[in-house]
């Protein structure tokens, strides 16, 4: 009888502790605001399931998503998304490894899609002497490329996402001759240096944190996140990309792939960095995004 009343009170204390966890999960959820601010929705690898992934992000209190375009073949399906979803922002732009590919009117075309979306964004851009570059791809070509985009973000007064790999001091050196960039850019899936923050801090930089940083030695990645001011950080996924070490959510069928819910695996890893609660840092990074993307023409309204 002992026994039975035992296992009773374990049975009780299981079931009360698991619906107690989905109820913090989903009230967290409710009550967080999130904003991915750089995916790739629109990748061969998940834009079958984009729906599904759209649904389980929303379910998860990720309510934008800033999706980037990486050549001239994909805008379409990035602007056909965004006419879709009220959550995605386009973002049009020619990522550094793309640029031997390009068309001779890819600037021409780009500068449509903007006339077109006026809710659009410039990104994905940027510049990469890493390893992880493809081979041939000319550095000369790459900075040709990276300059017109920006250049072009200045003048659109649009937000500009970058991504800058073994190449800050020529990023510095281009930024500083065409900035200030009043309207911002994003150094997207930022793993330092910490040294030059500062300086594209006031330049008009943000900086974004995804899955990317968790490979770094802990004590590494604190040092970058604690070198960006809290009114310029940002969250990301980059999904299908930079799938977090922390995944709370796996695309099915690939395990291997990231998605914008997993925003929330950044959000947990860069709190406890920052030693601050998830929901602050979650407004706080809500805060900056929504700031960030409320340009003129966008779909984000200031709240
Ligand atoms: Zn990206």
């Amino acid at each position: 009888m002992k026994d039975l009343s035992i296992k009773i009170l374990y049975i009780s204390l299981a079931v009360f502790s698991i619906i107690s966890s989905e109820t913090n999960l989903k009230s967290m959820a409710m009550k967080m605001k999130l904003f991915d601010a750089h995916c790739h929705l629109q990748d061969q690898r998940i834009i079958d399931k984009a729906p599904q992934l759209i649904a389980t992000a929303y379910g998860a209190g990720v309510v934008y998503f800033a999706v980037n375009g990486i050549t001239e073949k994909d805008w379409h399906l990035v602007k056909e998304m965004s006419d879709e979803y009220y959550s995605v922002i386009p973002n049009f732009g020619l990522h550094p490894w793309f640029v031997q590919g390009k068309s001779p009117s890819w600037f021409s075309t780009l500068k449509e899609f903007f006339e077109a979306n006026p809710s659009a964004a410039v990104g994905e851009i940027g510049l990469d002497k890493s390893p992880l570059a493809p081979k041939g791809v000319d550095f000369a070509d790459q900075v040709e490329v990276f300059k017109k985009q920006i250049e072009l973000a200045k003048e659109l007064k649009r937000p500009a996402s970058v991504h800058c790999l073994d190449a800050f001091p020529e990023l510095l050196r281009i930024m500083k001759d065409i900035g200030p960039f009043p309207s911002g850019v994003i150094l997207h899936s930022f793993q330092g240096p910490p040294e030059v923050v500062p300086e594209l801090t006031k330049l008009g930089s943000y900086f974004s944190f995804s899955g990317h940083l968790m490979p770094l030695q802990e004590n590494k990645a604190r040092k970058v996140v604690k070198a960006v001011p809290l009114d310029r950080i940002l969250l990301e996924t980059d999904a299908p990309d930079g799938l977090p070490k922390n995944p709370l959510f796996l695309v099915p069928g690939n395990e291997t792939l990231n998605q914008p819910a997993n925003v929330h695996s950044v959000l947990i890893y860069v709190a406890s960095l920052l030693e601050m609660s998830k929901e602050e840092l979650a407004e706080i990074s809500y805060k900056n995004a929504v700031r960030l993307f409320s340009f003129q023409g966008s779909k984000v309204l200031l709240e």
